[in-house]
């Protein structure tokens, strides 16, 4: 998410063009731009990448003096275009556009609850009940801030949220802060953005975090802070996975940066799955940090042994088991010439169903590695998230059904080490005073769904539960 609250000198549209530009990592589907002209919103939205999506004379039409921003990648409600953000919502007050990014725990049971008072949805996104509670709590609330703390007080789970009234910006962070969300300035403009990466982009100065549970207000009379309004027996629960995998490794959240953790965690490998190896490589991009840590405490040179292709898209998005598999050859190479007659260590971030690695494994083999030792800068996957990260059910979980022989027999790699799941906060630094690690401990912070909304089920419950774990 991104978004601006600005002063003449800064087109929004631009600013969000380009804060969304430095975001496209987070998701590829679709991507829209909501701007508000003296109290008119507009929008564009479609589905596809940024660039494609946008071009001049659509960001030129887009006029405005504050605007809010998102990419998607779907997690609850599926890939098609009603389903993109931001949502526009008309109501007795005007308008309202907002954009979340995060999963809703009980996003069901809100919208059978509205249902049946009487509410139509337009799209299957938890998003939209955010939306319409917002709208609802707006009729009788004062402000519109006031509204969005009422919602907060109904909505379970992971939201980072960005909302747009006629006269308003404000952002809010869910209690448990499971999402990131900063906050930067450009002139006398003030930006919004899931990542820091993104408030560079459009020349933006870093000015803080958004706190959880917070609500930012940013109208004519300045900034505003609200953070008396939630709860505050709530744990700060930031999703590790953010630094895993989810953030640009230019980003820094919650004070900690996302190189230095990558880097740890690749010291970290080092320390407990040391071998005798030539090289040590990273599998592009996420993994390429975690390898420099490995190389510097090792001693084992770094060298670059894969090439990616840039224009690819994350290869997680394939929908079938063919498409992924295929999708890795086209956007990894092996380089020949550093890898033949060498013993390689490789790091990847994570291994979720196997797809990658077992490709990657076969990879560096026929480009003439004679040893291959996987080292993954993450603990095993094998418990649902529910929380925003696009994790498949247990049963499609390599980690569930296999042992670490096991995967090293299917994959063909010599030696595999996962991160400890107990390094996890030293790979932080020790530093942060809270974070989500339900995916590999299954220690969830709230209450899980008993059902979620149609469109990107889980295995369930029950049917989690059977399965034992391996790894
Ligand atoms: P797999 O090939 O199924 O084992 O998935 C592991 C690969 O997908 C790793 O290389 C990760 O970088 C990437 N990955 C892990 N988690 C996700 C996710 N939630 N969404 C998209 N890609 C992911």
């Amino acid at each position: 998410m991104f978004g601006i609250y600005g002063d003449d000198a800064i087109s929004p549209a631009y600013a969000c063009y380009n804060g969304l530009l430095a975001l496209q990592h987070r998701g590829q589907e679709s991507c829209g731009i909501s701007v508000n002209d003296r109290g008119v919103i507009d929008s564009y939205k479609n589905m596809g990448l940024v660039s494609e999506v946008f071009n001049k004379d659509i960001l030129n039409r887009l006029k405005g003096q504050m605007a809010i921003a998102h990419v998607r990648y779907s997690t609850a409600g599926g890939s098609v275009r009603e389903n993109s953000q931001p949502l526009v919502m008309r109501y007795i007050k005007g308008a309202l556009a907002i954009a979340h990014n995060g999963n809703l725990t009980n996003a069901y049971e809100i919208r059978r609850e509205l249902e049946h008072r009487g509410a139509i949805f337009q799209t299957t996104i938890d998003s939209e009940a955010i939306a319409y509670l917002v709208a609802r709590e707006r009729i009788n609330a004062d402000t519109v801030e006031e509204a969005v703390a009422r919602t907060m007080n109904q909505i379970e789970g992971a939201y980072s949220l960005l909302v747009m009234s006629p006269q308003k910006l404000i952002a809010a962070r869910d209690p448990h802060g499971f999402r990131p969300l900063c906050m930067g300035k450009i002139g006398n403009s003030v930006v919004f953005a899931s990542e820091s990466c993104a408030l560079a982009a459009c020349g933006a100065e870093f000015v803080r975090d958004i706190e959880p549970g917070e609500i930012v207000v940013v109208d004519e009379t300045g900034i505003n802070s609200i953070k008396d309004n939630c709860p505050k027996n709530k744990k700060k629960s930031l999703c590790v996975f953010e630094y895993i995998y989810f953030a640009r490794t230019d980003s820094e959240i919650d004070g900690i940066s996302v190189y230095e953790s990558r880097k740890e965690a690749g010291r970290i490998l080092a320390r407990e799955y040391p071998v005798d190896a030539d090289i040590v490589i990273g599998v592009p991009e996420s993994g390429i940090d975690a390898a420099i840590g490995y190389s510097e405490e090792s001693g084992i040179p770094y060298e670059k042994g894969i090439v990616k292709n840039g224009y690819i898209g994350r290869t997680f998005i394939k929908p079938t088991q063919a498409e992924r598999a295929n999708s890795v050859k086209l956007k990894l190479n092996p380089l020949t010439s550093v890898l033949k007659g060498k013993r390689v260590v490789v790091i990847d971030d994570s291994i979720v169903r196997g797809t990658t690695c077992d490709r990657i494994v076969k990879m560096l083999r026929s480009a003439g590695a004679t040893e291959v030792h996987l080292r993954i800068s993450s603990p095993p996957f094998i418990w649902p998230c529910y929380y925003g990260t696009d994790i498949p059910s247990r049963g499609e979980l390599i980690a569930v059904k296999h042992t670490i022989e096991e995967i090293c027999e299917l994959t063909g790699a010599d030696t595999l080490g996962f991160l400890p799941p107990e390094k996890l906060s030293e790979m932080l630094f020790n530093k942060t005073d809270g974070f989500c690690d339900a995916c590999f401990s299954g220690r969830y912070p709230t209450a899980v769904p008993k059902k979620t909304l149609e469109g990107k089920e889980r295995g369930g419950v029950d049917y989690d539960q059977k399965i034992t774990k391996k790894c």
